[in-house]
């Protein structure tokens, strides 16, 4: 995978960085992946791999482009990029870990917060000491985001926040909260501010955890929020930046979107790995069923979408380091940031789909006996973690919606 294939976005140090995040999850991650698997048949995620996530934040593999005076290590994002991929390779659900949290609560928490804010919030999270959550969703927004119904109501110098969110990603577990709610409901999507809010505050509660298909051992939750009561410097950015939370969502999204196609990549890099192995070794008709043109193809197919996706994830994350350094418009990520999140997790499912064909029946079992590279997952597994990549962040249907609207922008064409 290096020989400079990914020139000019992947430098050698860079995949000297690949080398060593590599080794570290093979050796320290995925032992425990099959031990948090079982733990967690029933996808509540009540198990959370708490030891991963400090050794992870240890490390300094969360939000690794935040600076050091943040905590971070003042890295590209283009190297956080490459972890994500790296521990999506070994494990969806530990991939969570170093994708969720680092790009949509350290990142706009850089982006949006005040001085006094980043000072106090992102060094706990870069490190691993808390685990922060994105609350946008409510039971009746989804893909519509503008018709939250969650209000955050002035009353004198404070905020009375009402409200309930849906399908929170480590919602239940988290110490600091990004909450979306409306402050100008009649202003529609130009109504929305962002709060930071702390898990000790009164009136949070996590009503329902979820029972999920994949990423079993990360809880994903509700989150009721009942008369909360915050002063505005718990808006994200302060005072000023009152009904400006769109623009919050917009942005982490571009951000957040580099980092599922990231872990998108990584799955389909692990479903092609145990695939070619698997055909290599399986004989059938006197013969390893790598030598027969109907796996040949499979595989074939598979390796060129992972290229495909894996430059347009590279070119995307190496347009956001641009526009994290102001070199250019940050809307200029948008569009390659949705075509990446959206080619490279429907590479993933199509990856992990024939890798189950070309392993057979053993593709369809759980038992890691069956794939040839333990260090990685089954493909089953990646199977199910996988799924959900093509729908958080915004589905895929949403990212072609914003794909054709880019690019009738930039053809001067206007859809209504
Ligand atoms: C495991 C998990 C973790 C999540 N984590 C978080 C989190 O941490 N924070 C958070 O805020 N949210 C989170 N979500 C929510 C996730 O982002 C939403 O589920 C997603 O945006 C889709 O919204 P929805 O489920 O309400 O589906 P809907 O919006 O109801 O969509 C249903 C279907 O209709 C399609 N559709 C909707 N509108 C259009 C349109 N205009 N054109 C074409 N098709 C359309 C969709 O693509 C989809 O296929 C999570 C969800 C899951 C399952």
């Amino acid at each position: 995978m290096s020989m400079g294939l990914y020139a000019p976005y992947i430098t050698p140090e860079m995949e000297e960085h690949r080398k060593k995040v590599r080794e570290f999850a093979e050796k320290e991650l995925a032992p425990l992946r099959q031990e948090y698997e079982e733990k967690n048949l029933d996808g509540l995620g009540k198990e959370f791999p708490w030891d991963l996530y400090k050794k992870i934040g240890e490390r300094g593999y969360l939000a690794e482009h935040i600076p050091k005076e943040y905590g971070g290590k003042g890295e590209s994002f283009l190297k956080e990029i490459i972890t994500i991929e790296e521990v999506a390779r070994v494990c969806g659900t530990f991939s969570v870990i170093v994708d969720y949290t680092p790009t949509l609560v350290c990142n706009p928490i850089f982006t949006f917060g005040t001085e006094e804010q980043k000072k106090k919030y992102l060094p706990p999270l870069v490190k691993g000491e808390k685990v922060g959550s994105y609350a946008l969703t409510e039971p009746n927004a989804g893909s519509d985001v503008a018709s939250i119904e969650t209000k955050a109501e002035k009353k004198g110098d404070k905020y009375i926040i009402n409200g309930y969110k849906k399908f929170i990603m480590l919602g239940n577990i988290a110490d600091i909260f990004l909450v979306f709610a409306k402050t100008k409901p009649e202003a529609g999507a130009r109504g929305i501010t962002v709060f930071i809010l702390e898990r000790d505050m009164e009136g949070i509660s996590f009503p329902k955890q979820e029972k999920k298909l994949g990423l079993r051992a990360a809880p994903t939750s509700e989150i009721k929020l009942e008369n909360v009561e915050v002063t505005e410097d718990q808006i994200l950015g302060g005072p000023e930046q009152e009904n400006r939370g769109i623009y919050v969502a917009l942005d982490a999204l571009d951000h957040g979107r580099c980092g599922v196609a990231a872990q998108g990549l990584g799955a389909a890099q692990a479903a092609f790995e145990q695939a070619l192995k698997f055909a290599s070794e399986r004989v059938q008709f006197g013969t390893p069923i790598i030598s027969f043109q109907a796996i040949q193809w499979m595989l074939a197919d598979m390796a060129m979408r992972i290229d495909a996706a894996r430059l347009l994830t590279y070119r995307a994350a190496y347009l956001r380091d641009l526009a994290i350094k102001g070199q250019i418009e940050r809307r200029k990520v948008t569009l390659p940031a949705s075509m990446a999140k959206c080619y490279a997790t429907e590479t993933a499912t199509f990856a992990a789909h024939r890798a189950i064909q070309i392993f057979g029946g053993r593709g369809y079992m759980m038992d890691p006996e069956y794939v040839p590279i333990k260090e990685l997952p089954t493909p089953e597994k990646i199977y199910r973690d996988c799924r959900i990549f093509e729908i958080y962040e915004g589905t895929n249907e949403i990212q072609r919606y914003v794909i054709s609207r880019e690019i009738s922008r930039l053809y001067g064409i206007k859809i209504k």
